[in-house]
């Protein structure tokens, strides 16, 4: 779990601004599913999120999770098993890493620091060296045991 700063206005005015673009309505219950992701703090699966809202049915938060993804606000996180989790998408949440456990698929974020990301970033240019590609970002996982696991 990461020290990030979460400044909730901030990432309603943005979501609500994606939803108006792509012409969906950001009702309440995509708000709520917005704030229980910021407030989970690491990727949630949707028995996640209704375990925290048990009022809140599966299909509901299945298709508001998806119109989120569409336009921008969520992203969906590939773990260890088969089950999706989904977060703030990095636009809205800052560049950041995942921590994935290969038992029992929890995965959790990390952030490095500025100055280790400018060095990362230089490894990977070097790395990609003259193949013609043109990286636009990066993503890194970093696979182990949790520490319930381990
Ligand atoms: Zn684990
Ligand atoms: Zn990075």
């Amino acid at each position: 779990m990461s020290d990030r700063q979460i400044d909730l206005g901030d990432i309603h005015a943005a979501t609500a601004a994606r939803m108006t673009a792509a012409e969906h309505v950001y009702t309440s219950g995509r708000r709520e599913l917005v704030e229980l992701l910021a407030g989970i703090g690491r990727p949630a699966t949707i028995p996640d999120l209704l375990e925290t809202r048990p009022k809140l049915t599966q299909s509901s938060v299945y298709r508001n999770l998806a119109i989120l993804e569409e336009v921008g606000a969520v992203q969906k996180i590939v773990s260890s098993d088969d089950r999706a989790r989904y977060e703030l998408s990095e636009e809205l949440m800052g560049h950041h890493h995942h921590l994935i456990c290969l038992s029992c698929g929890l995965v959790d974020d990390f952030v490095v620091p500025a100055r280790s990301e400018r060095s990362l970033e230089t490894i990977l240019e070097r790395a990609i060296g003259d193949t013609g590609f043109r990286p636009s970002g990066h993503r890194l996982d970093v696979v182990g045991l949790c520490a319930r696991c381990a």
